[in-house]
Order: C-alpha cells, then sequence, then structure tokens
C-alpha cells in the first residue's frame, strides 16, 4: 500500500516535471550536452530537449 502510493506519486511528479536534464556547457556561441550530445545555438528561444533526460 505504502509503496504503491510512493510509487504513484514518483510517476505524478515525473509526468509534471518537464524540465529537460540536460548537461549543457556552453562553447562560444553553441551550448553543448555533454550527456545527450545534442548542441544548440545559445541564442535559441526553444532549445532541444534533452535526449538523456527523456526515458
Ligand atoms: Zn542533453
Amino acid at each position: 500500500m505504502r509503496i504503491k502510493e510512493a510509487y504513484e506519486r514518483f510517476i505524478a511528479a515525473q509526468a509534471a516535471d518537464t524540465r529537460p536534464a540536460c548537461v549543457a556547457r556552453q562553447y562560444s556561441d553553441q551550448m553543448v550536452c555533454a550527456k545527450c550530445n545534442l548542441a544548440w545555438d545559445v541564442n535559441d528561444p526553444e532549445p532541444p530537449q534533452c535526449r538523456a533526460g527523456s526515458r
């Protein structure tokens, strides 16, 4: 019972959390994620979702 409740909370929290788990570092005018190797412009208004963060 307790475990099921905790599991359901965990799933709900994951579903609600849309923040990308990117480990992005800035290289001149580019951002590069060390986790998923995505690269995007630092001025990109819509940076790509981290592929490492989505399961
Ligand atoms: Zn990433």
